[in-house]
């Protein structure tokens, strides 16, 4: 069976990047769950589906076409690479991901990922629901304040401006939102390589990756 490595952990700890420059290093394909539930969240605001109705937006998604190539992400045929990283959809995204029919429903489209010669998988429960038999598993971990801080930097990259305090809140929220949801809630697999990233910067993280799967 084609190989899979599982990222996992909060909002702000370093995945994505990680997950990138490993899925480079090896040469594997690399799946954004985030970014999948990001679409399947704007397409319901496109459509204007009650939030909370989770039959119907669980109908919704084997109808959707949700592609990632060329670097963007697609919906039906259209770019929405900027729009799912907008407040209101990563709003709406932590609404939809609550829903157990919806996280089924996004099973299998997350598991067509896992193709030779291999996956590097990042989300919240990659190793727990969707991958646990995963060869290697990582959870990033990092404080809030650090995580706030790197959000505040990629914010001020982009021209835009906010509050450390107001960050230090919402990171605190989503936290609790995703860490205690019935459903997958934010937690390492037992099997799970624990990193707390808060003092190493992106290379000491990754040299303590390899280190693991070497
Ligand atoms: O990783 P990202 O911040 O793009 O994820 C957006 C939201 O999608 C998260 O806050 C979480 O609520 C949800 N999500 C999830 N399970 C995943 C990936 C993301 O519930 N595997």
């Amino acid at each position: 069976t084609v190989p899979v490595i599982t990222i996992d952990g909060p909002a702000g700890a370093g995945k994505g990047t990680i997950a990138c420059l490993l899925a480079q290093k090896l040469g594997w394909h690399m799946l954004d769950s985030g970014a999948i539930y990001r679409v399947a969240a704007l397409a319901a605001l496109q459509r204007k589906l009650d939030l909370q109705d989770e039959t119907t937006l669980a109908a919704m998604i084997p109808i959707l076409k949700i592609e990632f190539r060329d670097g963007e992400a697609w919906l039906d045929g259209e770019v929405v690479t900027g729009e799912i990283r907008n407040e209101n959809c990563a709003s709406a995204t932590s609404k939809i991901a609550a829903l157990p029919a919806v996280r089924a429903a996004l099973l299998e489209l997350q598991r067509s990922f896992q193709q030779s010669p291999g996956l590097v998988a990042d989300g919240r429960d990659m190793g727990t629901v969707v991958f646990p038999g995963a060869n290697h598993k990582f959870y990033l971990t990092a404080s809030a304040e650090i995580r706030a801080e790197r959000r505040l930097k990629q914010l001020s990259e982009q021209g835009l401006s906010a509050k450390l305090c107001d960050l230090i809140q919402d990171i605190n929220a989503r936290d609790e939102r995703d860490a205690s949801r019935p459903v997958a809630p934010l937690k390492p697999a037992d099997d799970a390589v624990l990193i707390d990233t808060s003092s190493l910067d992106r290379g000491e993280v990754f040299a303590v990756v390899l280190r693991h799967i070497a």
